[in-house]
This record gives structure tokens, C-alpha cells and sequence, in this order.
């Protein structure tokens, strides 16, 4: 089988250093690695995991997905301009309440969530029609189905993924492309650690004394423990994307993490969309008001104490 060409969005850390650290290093080099990241200054991480691989099955690249001129000369410089596999993996977080984000902070995770994987599209599909071969793979997130308390933003960036790659999978069928969604739950990375820094940061005077305290005293208050004690690693995430991207038929979904599956099931449960809201408020402090048991569920669901519930056409 030939050596298949795959590009890696925002390598520099996370999930997509880990995924192409781990594609370069196969045993068969069955792929070589075009990891990309926006801002060189910053490969030193990646060079020295590497090791031997660099310049090898390893090569690293500038592109910036905000960046439609840095996207072409990336993709111009590799021969015959052949992406076998895309990994759009780059991303942002954002968490509070929206009264204290500016617009412009939100349309910068828009921009690079949601805008950054439809420029790298624009670019690479085209080619990946005509040869009729290609495979698609995004890092969406379990909040590209349901969204979470004081993620507004972000899981609206993911929602958004989510609807475009259903559009564009059934025309990709006729193009015998490939498309898959990798949705992991957390994952311990520089993403957790800068999202709850700012999140530490923000300003929270627009937001009124109520909000705040929630926001303050019992999401922030719980993030890390959410991630030290459900969060999976970024190597585990690279481990079950590589997996996708070797399966004969890959699934257009793939959960990485099925502590939050009972989370996305809920919402095919119910066409109404009722009972994901009702359950994750009440599995919340907002409903437990003031108890001395802080549940962890307003943050990201690992129903570890699902309530008992009917369906909603019981
Ligand atoms: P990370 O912060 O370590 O990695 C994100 C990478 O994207 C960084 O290297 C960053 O420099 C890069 N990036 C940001 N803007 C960019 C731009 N304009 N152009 C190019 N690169 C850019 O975090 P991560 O957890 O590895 O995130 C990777 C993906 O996984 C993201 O899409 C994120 O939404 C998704 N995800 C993360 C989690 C989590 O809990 N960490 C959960 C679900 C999904």
C-alpha cells in the first residue's frame, strides 16, 4: 500500500502533536506527516518528539486556518499538492457568560473552529474530487451534539462543524471521499489549562451577582477536578484517530471517550430536546441549590450518577 500523505492542523500541542508524533513514528511508515502549525517559534516540542522521524515521515509546516494565503502556500508546497488524509485538528476554547465575552472574542473561535476547516475544504477538496480519493477527518468534540453550561460559544463553533460535515458527507459519497467526526469528551491539554486560566481572568462585572457566583463558585470550582478525573490524554484521542483513519469503513462518528455517550444518546432520546436540558439541570448545583454535594454534571455530564429518568413519551 502506498505511503499515504496526511496534513495535521495546529501540531504544536494537544491532540494534533500527539496524532502526528504517533502517525510519523507507524512501524510500517505508512504515512508521511505534513504537521502544521501557526506559529513556528513554537516546534521545539515537536521536533524533539520526532527524533530520527523529522525531515523522514515528519515534516513540519506553517498554516495558519484563519490564514486562507498561509493555507495555499502550505498546501502548494507539497508535491503534486496530494493530502490523502486532512486532520483539521486546530481550535479554541471559550467559557463564561456570554454578557462578559465580546463579540469579537466570539467570532475569533467562530473564525478558527468553524471558518478554519471550511478554508482548508475550500483549498484541499477540489483536488481530493478530482483524484476521487481523500479522507476527511475533524476533531469536533461531544459538545458538536449537546451543549454545556457556560460553553455557549464553543459548543455553538462545534454545532456548526457538525452541520456542515452532514452536508458535505453526502455529496463527498459521490466523490467516494470519506468523512469522519472525532468527538472526544475532555482531554488534558494546553486547551483545559488556557481556557480555565482566562476563564480565572475574565471580567465578570456585565454579568449579574447570581451568574457570576455560579460561573465562579461552582463551574470553576469543579473544572479541574471534571478533567483530572474523566479527561482522557492526547496521545489516548491520537490513538483512536489513527484508528479511524485505518479502518476499512470509517464511521462518520466516533465518540472517543463513552463515559459521554449516554450524554449524546439522550438527545436522539428525545425529539422534543427536552430531556437532555431537564436532566442536566437537575443533575446540576442549580437545581440542588446550595446542597453540600457539588455534582459535577453542569460541566460535562459523566452520568457516573445518572438520575432516574422516564422518556419524555412515557
Ligand atoms: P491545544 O490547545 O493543545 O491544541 C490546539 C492547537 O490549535 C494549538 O496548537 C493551537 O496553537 C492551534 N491553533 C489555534 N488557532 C490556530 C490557528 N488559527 N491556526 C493554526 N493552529 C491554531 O488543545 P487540544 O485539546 O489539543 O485541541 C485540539 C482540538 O481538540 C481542538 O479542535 C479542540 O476544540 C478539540 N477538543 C479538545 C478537547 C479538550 O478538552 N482539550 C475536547 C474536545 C475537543
Amino acid at each position: 500500500m502506498a505511503r499515504r500523505n496526511v496534513l495535521i492542523t495546529g501540531c504544536s500541542s494537544g491532540i494534533g502533536l500527539a496524532l502526528a508524533i504517533k502517525m510519523a513514528k507507524d512501524e510500517q511508515e505508512r504515512f508521511k506527516v505534513y504537521a502544521t502549525m501557526r506559529n513556528l517559534a513554537k516546534k521545539d516540542a515537536l521536533e524533539e518528539a520526532a527524533g530520527h522521524n523529522l525531515g523522514k515521515t515528519l515534516e513540519i509546516k506553517q498554516l495558519d486556518v484563519c490564514d486562507e494565503q498561509s493555507i495555499k502556500t502550505c498546501v502548494n508546497s507539497i508535491p503534486d499538492r496530494r493530502i490523502d488524509v486532512l486532520v483539521s485538528n486546530a481550535g479554541m476554547g471559550l467559557i463564561g457568560p456570554i454578557e462578559c465575552q465580546t463579540i469579537d472574542e466570539m467570532k475569533t473561535v467562530m473564525d478558527t473552529n468553524f471558518f478554519g476547516l471550511v478554508r482548508l475544504l475550500k483549498e484541499i477538496l477540489p483536488d481530493m474530487k478530482k483524484r476521487k480519493s481523500g479522507h476527511i477527518v475533524i476533531i469536533s468534540s461531544v459538545m458538536g451534539i449537546q451543549g454545556i453550561l457556560f460553553n455557549d460559544v464553543y459548543a455553538a463553533s462545534k454545532f456548526a462543524v457538525e452541520g456542515f460535515c452532514e452536508s458535505l458527507a453526502i455529496q463527498a459519497l459521490k466523490f467516494k471521499l470519506q468523512l469522519s467526526l472525532i468527538e472526544p469528551g475532555p482531554v488534558v491539554t494546553e486547551f483545559e489549562r488556557k481556557v480555565f486560566e482566562d476563564g480565572m481572568k475574565m471580567d465578570l462585572s456585565a454579568a449579574d451577582e447570581e451568574t457570576a457566583d455560579m460561573f465562579t463558585n461552582i463551574y470553576l470550582k469543579n473544572y479541574k477536578q471534571i478533567f483530572q478525573s474523566l479527561g482522557q490524554s492526547a496521545e489516548e484521542v491520537a490513538e483512536h484517530t489513527v484508528k479511524i483513519i485505518l479502518a476499512e469503513n470509517p464511521p462518520f462518528r466516533h465518540q472517543t471517550n463513552t463515559l459521554y455517550t449516554p450524554m449524546t444518546t439522550l438527545k436522539y432520546a428525545d425529539p422534543n430536546g427536552d430531556l437532555p436540558i431537564d436532566i442536566f439541570y437537575k443533575m446540576s448545583p442549580l437545581f440542588i441549590h446550595q446542597g453540600p454535594v457539588l455534582h459535577q454534571g453542569c460541566l460535562l455530564p459523566s452520568f457516573t450518577s445518572f438520575p432516574d429518568v422516564s422518556p419524555a413519551w412515557d
